[in-house]
């Protein structure tokens, strides 16, 4: 509702929120890690370095909120940003796509915990025997 007098406020463009708005919807998974929600759009080049590049397609990628944004966008510090974002995407969502499994059954969401997830573990763990004798009662355990 304030959204764009905040924009204004720290000098953002007030046509920022709608672009940012359409870009998400064609882009409408992180960039990274796939995920489809808490997404973030992100510019490549930070708008407060090259302001003409704010409202740019081309200078924005779609990262998700926690995490990838932080990482990948910002490489751990807000104050900066990492120049190579879209090539270290691309490396690191073809790594994710290929990485091997170790959990070869079907592997539940990590929040869908409960007795399903357990039986998933149990039976899981009987076919990774003697590679893996703990059962696991739900993903978050490692
Ligand atoms: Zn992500
Ligand atoms: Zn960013």
């Amino acid at each position: 509702m304030f959204g764009s007098y905040i924009d204004r406020l720290y000098g953002r463009s007030p046509k920022w929120r709608s672009v940012r708005n359409e870009f998400i919807k064609t882009h409408n998974v992180c960039a990274a890690c796939g995920r489809k929600d808490n997404l973030e759009v992100h510019h490549i080049v930070p708008y407060h370095v090259d302001p003409s590049k704010e409202l740019d397609h081309e200078n924005l990628i779609t990262l998700c909120g926690k995490k990838c944004h932080f990482i990948f966008g910002h490489l751990w510090d807000w104050k900066s940003w990492n120049k190579d974002v879209v090539e270290d995407c691309v490396l690191f969502n073809s790594k994710r796509t290929n990485r091997p499994q170790v959990i070869k059954f079907a592997q539940m969401p990590p929040n869908k915990m409960g007795y399903r997830n357990a039986i998933f573990n149990i039976i899981n763990s009987y076919f990774t025997w003697p590679f893996n004798h703990s059962f696991k009662w739900n993903n978050k355990q490692k």
